[in-house]
């Protein structure tokens, strides 16, 4: 089954998914990107803004031992399937 995006990620290039285990690696490491959702996941909490920030999103991208943490480059806001 693919993995799905989680539905609280804020819209924008990057997103988590329910692929997540929540090891809590990017939430400790970047947490004005990544929060923990109710559910117990990782969810991306704003959309990393400047260079920096950017940087650092694709760094804990690269640690997840999920690879749960996706960078899209177009800009998608609709949910898949939504009509
Ligand atoms: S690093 Fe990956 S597996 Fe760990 S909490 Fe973040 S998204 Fe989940």
């Amino acid at each position: 089954m693919p993995a799905l995006p989680h539905p609280l990620n804020a819209p924008g290039p990057f997103h988590v998914t329910d692929d997540c285990i929540y090891c809590g690696q990017c939430t400790a490491n970047l947490p004005e990107v990544f929060a923990e959702a109710p559910d117990g996941l990782a969810y991306v909490l704003r959309q990393p803004a400047g260079p920096e920030l950017l940087a650092e999103a694709r760094e804990a991208m690269e640690r997840c031992p999920a690879e749960s943490i996706v960078e899209t480059k177009t800009l998608s806001t609709a949910a898949p399937g939504s009509h």
